[in-house]
C-alpha cells in the first residue's frame, strides 16, 4: 500500500498526523504501508511556489492512494488566483482523473443530538453523496469577465458534460448502490438546463444495465428541500459537480458535524485521494481543537475502495465507534457530560480501541 501523505494547510497537519497514527498502528499488525510526504495547497506555494508543486504530483501519481489533510489559509486569500491553495486541490483532482467524488452523511447514534435536525428526522440516517468532481461548470470553457457591447461588463461560465462523463460516473453510482439499498436519485435540474436534460437522458440509458437498482430523479431545489425534510428517503444521490458542492455541504450539517465526514475521490481504476470534507478551519489550527475522525474516518474509505480490505475498513470505522461511546469528544462534538478531549487524545484512543 503506497500511500502519499499531504498535510496541507491549517489543521491539516494536525489531523493527518492522527490518521498516520492509525496507519502505523495497522503496519505494525503487518500490514506493508509505505508512506512518503509532500506539500499541497499553501504548503506547495510556501515550498515551492506552486500550490500543487512538481514533486507532489510526481509522488501522487505513483502512489496508490493519496490522503490529504485540507488546504487554503488566509495568507494566501491574496495570491493571483493561480497561485491560490485550493488550485492545487482542483489540479491534483483532475491531474488523477479523479471524477468520482464519494461522500457519506451518516448519523453515529452516539451523536444525534448533534444534528441541527430533530433526533426522529435523522436517527439512522446513512447516505451516499456521489458527486462528479471533474466537470461541469466548474471546468467548462469559456469563462471569464467581458465587456459588451453596450460598455457593460458580464461574467460568464460554461456548464458542459460530455456523454462519455456522465457514462461513467453513472456506473459508479449503480455499482455502489448495488452494495447498499439499492436506491438511486439522480439530480438535476432538466426543467431549465440542456446539460441537465442530457445528463437525465443518458443516466436513464445507463440504468437499463442495473435493472436490481429503483433510480429516480429529482430537481436540485426540490432535493435540497428534501435533505432537511425526509433525509432518510435518499440512499445514494448521483449529482454533477455543482450541485453535488451544494448538496453535500448540506447533508454534512445533518450529521451534527462537517468534523465527523470522511471523503474519497476515485479514478476509473479505484485510485483515490482521500481526505475530510472539512476545509483547513485556520480559525482553530494549532490549537490541538480539531476533530481528526473525519480524517480517520477517510483511511476506512481509502482501505474500503482502493485496496479492497473491508475487513479493516471496518476495524477502524468500529475503532471510532468506541470512543464515541466511551465518551470521548472534540470541542465540534461536545455535549455536557461527555469527555472533552483534544486533537492528539482522540488520535491517540482511536489508536488504542483499533
Ligand atoms: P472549514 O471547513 O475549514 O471550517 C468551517 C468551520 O468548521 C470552522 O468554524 C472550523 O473551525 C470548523 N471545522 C472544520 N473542520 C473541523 C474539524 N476537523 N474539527 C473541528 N472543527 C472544524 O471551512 P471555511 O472556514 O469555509 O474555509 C477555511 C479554509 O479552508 C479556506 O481557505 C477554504 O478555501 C478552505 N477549504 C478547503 C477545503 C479542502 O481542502 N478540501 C474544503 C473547504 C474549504
Amino acid at each position: 500500500m503506497k500511500i502519499a501523505v499531504l498535510p496541507g494547510d491549517g489543521i491539516g497537519p494536525e489531523i493527518v498526523t492522527q490518521a498516520v497514527k492509525v496507519l502505523e498502528a495497522l503496519r505494525s499488525d503487518g500490514l506493508k504501508i509505505e508512506m512518503e510526504y509532500a506539500h499541497l495547497g499553501g504548503a506547495g506555494y510556501d515550498a515551492a511556489g506552486d500550490p500543487f508543486p512538481p514533486a507532489t504530483e510526481k509522488l501522487a501519481l505513483a502512489a496508490d492512494a493519496v490522503l490529504l489533510g485540507a488546504v487554503g489559509g488566509y495568507q494566501y486569500d491574496t495570491l493571483p488566483r493561480p497561485m491560490r491553495p485550493e488550485q492545487g486541490l482542483l489540479r491534483i483532482r483532475k491531474g488523477l482523473g479523479l471524477f468520482a467524488n464519494l461522500r457519506p452523511a451518516m448519523v453515529y447514534p452516539e451523536l444525534v443530538n448533534a444534528s441541527s435536525l430533530k433526533p426522529e428526522l435523522v436517527s439512522g440516517l446513512d447516505i451516499m453523496i456521489l458527486r462528479e468532481l471533474t466537470g461541469d461548470i466548474y471546468f467548462g470553457q469559456p469563462r471569464g469577465i467581458r465587456q459588451l457591447p453596450n460598455g457593460e461588463r458580464q461574467g460568464f461560465d460554461t456548464m458542459l458534460y460530455s456523454e462519455s462523463e456522465i457514462r461513467r460516473v453513472a456506473h459508479v453510482g449503480f455499482q455502489i448502490a448495488l452494495k447498499r439499498n439499492k436506491k438511486m436519485c439522480s439530480v438535476d435540474k432538466a426543467n431549465v438546463l440542456d446539460t441537465s436534460m442530457f445528463w437525465r437522458e443518458i443516466v436513464t440509458e445507463v440504468a437499463k444495465e442495473y435493472p436490481a437498482v429503483d433510480l429516480s430523479h429529482m430537481y436540485v431545489d426540490n432535493a435540497a428541500m428534501q435533505l432537511v425534510r425526509a433525509p432518510k428517503q435518499f440512499d445514494v444521490i448521483l449529482t454533477g459537480n455543482i450541485f453535488g458542492d451544494i448538496l453535500s455541504d448540506e447533508a454534512s450539517m445533518l450529521t451534527g458535524s462537517i468534523g465527523m465526514l470522511p471523503s474519497a475521490s476515485l479514478d476509473a481504476h479505484n485510485k483515490g485521494l482521500y481526505e475530510p470534507c472539512h476545509g483547513s478551519a485556520p480559525d482553530i489550527a494549532g490549537k490541538d481543537i480539531a476533530n481528526p475522525l473525519a480524517t480517520i474516518l477517510s483511511l476506512a474509505m481509502m482501505m474500503r475502495y482502493t485496496f479492497v480490505r473491508e475487513d479493516i475498513a471496518q476495524r477502524i470505522e468500529n475503532a471510532v465507534r468506541k470512543v464515541l461511546q466511551q465518551g470521548m469528544r472534540t470541542a465540534d462534538i461536545y455535549e455536557a457530560g461527555m469527555q472533552k478531549v483534544g486533537c492528539m487524545a482522540m488520535g491517540d484512543a482511536v489508536v488504542a480501541s483499533l
